[in-house]
């Protein structure tokens, strides 16, 4: 039997091995590149008794995507034997991802008597640390941080019992031989009665405090999410004023109580994976408002590891904690102590930690969940390094993405390992970050890059690094150009390598013409890319700046729609008069005002309009508070003009002005508006059908995460008879890229073509 799916690191093998020997049955379980191989001799009824209820034996984690079996002839196997892999090329996971504490689990550890009753760090074959823990292949105890921690009897004899849920578990461990808790305070003003690291915690949140937690893969900062003042305060320590905070709750009817959950959404936040999962808040719930200010949607999940159940586990415990990555600003995640007292000691009160060691810093993944499925925003802890199956094969590749919310990945035949999440590569903690996780990730997972590919971007750094990389290594460099590489991930995630529709809907992208790219349909394949439409480029006056303040993108777009004076009446009462001349003369400079197409800037443009955020403080924030006063109900749209190959918003703006002056309400107009991109896609789709023939719309780019946008557009393309591909695997974001660029590097390799660039017509 061949097997793929996720069939390595969930106690597959001793699964498979009980329910073998169990029926006195003979041969062998492998780990292959592909999934596992599994022989089986035996009574022709008991084996097919086995194959038969395969699905009924496997553990409840594993998920069995493909089985192929087949006869082969008899070799006289009397024992069934694990074949333990000797090196990593043998293993499609070398390491598998962290996972949830699972059920069993739980159970012990809520059972008095129960030995590990209590016990924070527990953990079986199915569930607990690995990624974040493991030091060297192939995955086992020596070979992880659990190495300090030698089984005792009790333990070891479960570790030893082919019988034993926790045959085989690398990271067991009980009270009397794993980690344990530790305290330390870092205001004078603390003290406690008791000594229990968990109870002075647990107190200490309860009277208010903001504390650093240790998690699976970095320490996160937690307070009371219900008290609006020390959301505050941790705002205020943090440098944070407004982007959006995750919160944990303890359990699924505390979710429903502040969400709306669908099943969609149930099953996310229940995954093995647990990632946090962004809904709609009812009304009246009893979280901050300034945990996710402006915003309809909330990020919120389930306890994943021992000690966050053991939290909750309380009477006053509030019924939502605050559970947001421990660092500065978007700096790397804290994974030790000392990262702590040296940096971070100004923000938290105190910190909970442990001695058992973080190696690989993995922040929490993100979902929300759209058009019928899940849709990553960020894939990382749970998920990585699980690989994703390309579209073709070939010589190992190193892509290094983009430069915001940056992944790169690394490939091994057709199988492509994204890292976790880097975050903006500009902050040099983070561009160290990078470098150090290319490192370790090459040698976990023993790869040696044969090609390297990178963004078009002159600046970004990851372009650089692979410079310098393919200069030391003497490897061959390859480059391809942003929204190619958004919609070649979205065709390698589906395993495409046909031409298709690639609309990129985006922040910024650096295009073939130098100007910033951004609201694009091309028509491309894995190896080749024409720009067939764009929207209209616009000056950004004063480049980078104007993405921190979308009054000026507003300035840009009315002055072009409306002209200067009529766009500086408009504008009049959020710019003062002097800066907005100033501006307006920008506009002309274009040393000082790039070009671009972009739509995530035309969103921000719209928001400051109409009076809904001038100046942001984290990235795709106008947008967001856009969609989240935008009235669902409201159907009619607003049209963009269609000239040769530009897209032009002005219309849109001028229509938007004459709705302000009706007074109508902008809760209808950012509606409107929404749906006015949504036409513009399904426009823009049919325009390349009829001239090309092609049906496949594959979407991607950071717009495409407005919840909004998408509900509206795949219904609108799927009525047309378009095929649409959406992101269900990697993010539409920057944080995706780097798949779409391995894929375009195998397809060039393919080609014979060492270089080139992506064409634009
Ligand atoms: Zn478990
Ligand atoms: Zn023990
Ligand atoms: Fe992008």
């Amino acid at each position: 039997m061949r097997i793929r799916g996720r069939v390595q690191g969930v106690g597959f093998r001793p699964s498979i091995y009980r329910a073998v020997t169990s029926r006195h049955c003979g041969g062998f379980i492998r780990n292959t590149p592909e999934g596992v191989l599994l022989e089986i001799e035996g009574p022709t009824k008991t084996v097919d008794d086995i194959v038969d209820n395969f699905r009924g034996i496997i553990p409840s984690r594993a998920r069995v995507d493909e089985l192929i079996v087949d006869a082969v002839p008899l070799r006289d196997e009397g024992d069934f034997v694990i074949e333990t892999s000797s090196t990593n090329g043998d293993c499609l996971l070398p390491i598998p991802p962290d996972l949830t504490i699972c059920q069993k689990c739980i159970n012990e550890m809520e059972t008095p008597g129960n030995r590990r009753d209590h016990y924070p760090f527990n953990t079986c074959t199915i569930c607990g640390p690995r990624f974040t823990i493991a030091r060297d292949i192939p995955f086992d105890r020596p070979t992880s941080t659990m190495d300090e921690f030698p089984l005792c009897d009790a333990c070891r004899t479960e570790y030893e019992n082919p019988e034993d849920r926790r045959f085989h578990a690398q990271t067991m461990s009980c009270p009397d031989c794993g980690p344990s808790l530790n305290w330390t305070s870092f205001s004078k003003e603390l003290s406690f009665d008791s000594t229990d690291p968990l109870e002075i915690a647990r107190q200490a949140l309860t009277e208010g405090h903001i504390l650093a937690v240790k998690g699976l893969g970095g320490f996160h900062i937690t307070c009371d999410a219900t008290r609006e003042d020390i959301v505050s305060r941790l705002r205020d320590r943090k440098g944070r004023p407004h982007k959006p905070l995750a919160i944990m709750v303890p359990d699924l009817e505390t979710c429903r109580r502040i969400c709306t959950v669908s099943p969609g959404e149930e099953a996310l936040l229940t995954s093995p994976s647990s990632p946090i999962v962004l809904m709609k808040q009812k009304p009246g719930n009893p979280v901050a408002e300034n945990v996710a200010p402006n915003l309809q949607n909330l990020g919120l999940m389930l306890p994943y590891t021992p000690l966050h159940r053991l939290f909750f586990n309380h009477s006053e415990m509030p019924p939502a904690l605050v559970m947001t990555s421990c660092n500065r600003s978007d700096e790397p995640i804290a994974i030790g102590l000392c990262e702590i007292e040296e940096h971070l000691s100004d923000i938290v009160d105190g910190a909970l930690g442990n001695n058992r060691q973080i190696l690989n810093r993995c922040d929490d993944s993100v979902y929300t969940f759209h058009a019928g499925g899940p849709v990553p925003v960020r894939r990382s802890r749970g998920h990585v390094p699980e690989p994703i199956f390309l579209p073709l094969s070939g010589p190992s590749i190193f892509a290094t993405g983009g430069m915001l919310k940056n992944t790169f990945a690394l490939t091994s035949g057709n199988r492509s390992f994204l890292s976790q999440h880097i975050g903006d590569v500009s902050d040099a903690d983070n561009a160290r970050h990078f470098e150090k996780t290319f490192r370790t990730f090459s040698s976990l997972l023993n790869l040696e890059p044969e090609a390297i590919i990178c963004d078009l971007h002159p600046d970004y750094p990851t372009t650089a690094f692979a410079r310098r990389i393919a200069d030391e290594r003497d490897l061959p460099l390859l480059q391809v150009q942003h929204h190619h590489a958004h919609t070649a991930a979205t065709l390698a995630e589906h395993r495409i390598t046909d031409r298709v529709i690639g609309v990129s809907m985006d922040g910024a992208g650096y295009g073939t013409d130098e100007a910033i790219w951004g609201g694009e349909f091309l028509v491309a394949d894995l190896l080749s890319c024409e720009r067939a439409f764009h929207i209209s480029y616009v000056p950004m006056p004063g480049g980078e700046q104007a993405v921190w303040e979308p009054d000026r993108m507003a300035l840009s777009h009315l002055t072009k729609a409306i002209g200067p004076e009529e766009a500086t009446r408009r504008m009049k009462d959020f710019v003062e008069p002097k800066k907005c001349d100033a501006l307006l003369n920008l506009l002309d400079k274009a040393e000082f005002s790039p070009s671009t197409s972009s739509c995530g800037r035309l969103f921000d443009a719209v928001a400051a309009l109409l009076d809904v955020r001038h100046t942001i403080t984290y990235e795709g924030q106008a947008a967001c508070e856009l969609e989240a006063i935008a009235d669902e109900s409201e159907c009619s749209s607003y049209d963009f003009s269609w000239e040769n190959d530009q897209i032009g918003p002005s219309p849109v703006m001028v229509a938007i002005c004459e709705d302000i002056d009706k007074k109508t309400n902008p809760a209808i107009i950012a509606a409107r508006f929404h749906n006015a991109v949504s036409k513009m896609i399904v426009e823009g789709c049919r325009r390349i059908r009829s001239r090309t023939g092609l049906d496949h719309v594959a979407l991607s780019g950071g717009v495409m995460q407005n919840r909004l946008l998408v509900n509206r557009t795949v219904p609108a393309l799927e009525a047309e008879d378009f095929d649409v591909l959406v992101r269900r695997r990697v993010p539409p974001n920057d944080g995706g890229i780097c798949l779409g660029q391995a894929a375009c590097a195998l397809a060039r390799l393919d080609d014979g073509q060492q270089s080139g660039g992506t064409e634009a017509t």
